[in-house]
């Protein structure tokens, strides 16, 4: 689960490592009261889980008069497709560098994996692609609680001294938070010294009951009603909706729609003995997502029915089109039903796949 910037930026705060100081805020009027703890100016970051923020106009330097009326137009923004629900205002640092510094679980070595850049916050990616050696790696033995500076003088350079304290800490919080990544960036030096201007913390899913945290709050909203309605649910980046019966099923249809080009908008399985209710839900939340153009179901009905599942997709009535494999029970009589209003069946998952990447192109 990853947490918010401005939850990993508490954490980071309970472990020593600096950070700016700030305030998460749900509507401008409640940034209101805090206006004179900041400077001149400050920093507004839409708290939303997606990366590349910055460059999606998702952080926003703003003198503090005028931090109100920006707060209203960050908020009424969608920051790569997910809406801006908080906002965390931060005192402005002034940068001199920007650094990176990330730990995660290296899977090949089973380790934990320290990478450090001279060079980071937005360009990281590029820095990785065209200039591999810039980015050093370093596993440490998980066994390890404390890494002395001297081990670090290789993966750090010249910034062990400055950077040394910061990494254990770091580690620290990567070891006891269970978490699968804790990064920094960018790790900034300013005059008043060093300080983390961004904060990700993945948290283990597995860990969660021994974290005492609860998953829902970094979902996106869509993933919070897909809850609601019990469906297995996620978002991913294409532009086919996909609905299925059982994770196996769905996971298939994923893989094919790769298979042929295409690109899957989301994961949602509607569970065991979905009902008519279930289907029309489950409809409506997928044609929901922005990117979708077209919407792939594929179910078969055992407990499930399929004239049941024809009028689920009917009621939800959606401005997408809708291709529609079915297959079991009552299969007949849901295929006529859904044919009879012009929608598009396929016989099989082969034939239902293509055509909606077909649909795509
Ligand atoms: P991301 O794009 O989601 O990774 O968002 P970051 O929090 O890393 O911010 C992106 C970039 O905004 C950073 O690399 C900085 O260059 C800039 N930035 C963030 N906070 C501050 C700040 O307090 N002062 C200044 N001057 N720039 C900042
Ligand atoms: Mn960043």
């Amino acid at each position: 689960m990853r947490l918010s910037e401005h939850e990993a930026k508490e954490i980071f705060r309970a472990y020593g490592i600096p950070v700016p100081m700030g305030v998460a805020f749900r509507s401008p009027g409640e940034l209101e009261p805090h206006l004179g703890t900041f400077g001149d100016h400050l920093v507004l970051k839409a708290q939303v889980a997606v990366g590349g923020r910055g460059k999606a106009g998702g952080i926003v330097v703003t003198e503090t008069a005028r931090a109100i009326e920006q707060a209203g137009i960050l908020f009424a923004k969608e920051i790569r497709g997910v809406p801006v629900r908080e906002i965390l205002a931060e005192e402005c640092l002034d940068i001199e560098k920007e650094f990176f510094l990330s730990i995660a679980v290296d899977r090949s070595s089973r380790m934990p994996l320290l990478l450090f850049a001279e060079s980071g916050g937005v360009e990281i990616e590029a820095v990785a692609r065209e200039h591999p050696e810039a980015v050093r790696r370093m596993t440490v033995s998980p066994l390890l609680t404390d890494i002395p500076p001297f081990a670090l003088r290789d993966l750090l350079g010249g910034m062990v001294k400055d950077f040394a304290p910061v990494v254990n800490k770091l580690y620290r919080v990567f070891r006891e938070k269970d978490a699968v990544l804790a990064e920094i960036n960018p790790l900034v030096t300013t005059k008043k010294g060093i300080f983390a201007a961004d904060a990700k913390i993945i948290v283990d899913d597995s860990a969660l009951t021994r974290q005492g945290m609860r998953r829902g709050r970094a979902q996106t909203e869509r993933e919070q009603e897909a809850e609601t309605h019990g469906f297995s649910y996620v978002d991913l980046d294409g532009e086919i909706g996909v609905i299925g019966n059982g994770a196996g099923l769905t996971m298939a249809t994923i893989d094919l729609i790769a298979l042929y080009g295409g690109r899957a908008a989301n994961f949602l399985d509607v569970g065991g003995g979905a009902d008519r209710e279930r289907v029309k839900h489950a409809v409506k939340l997928v044609a929901s997502v922005p990117s979708v153009q077209v919407i792939l179901v594929n179910l078969l009905g055992g407990i499930t029915r399929c004239d049941e599942v024809a009028r689920g997709i009917l009621e939800a009535d959606v401005r997408q089109k809708v291709m529609v494999r079915l297959a079991g029970t009552n299969e007949e009589e849901g295929r006529r039903f859904l044919a009879s209003r012009s929608y598009t069946m396929f016989e099989t998952m082969d034939e239902a796949v293509k055509a909606a990447v077909e649909a795509i192109r």
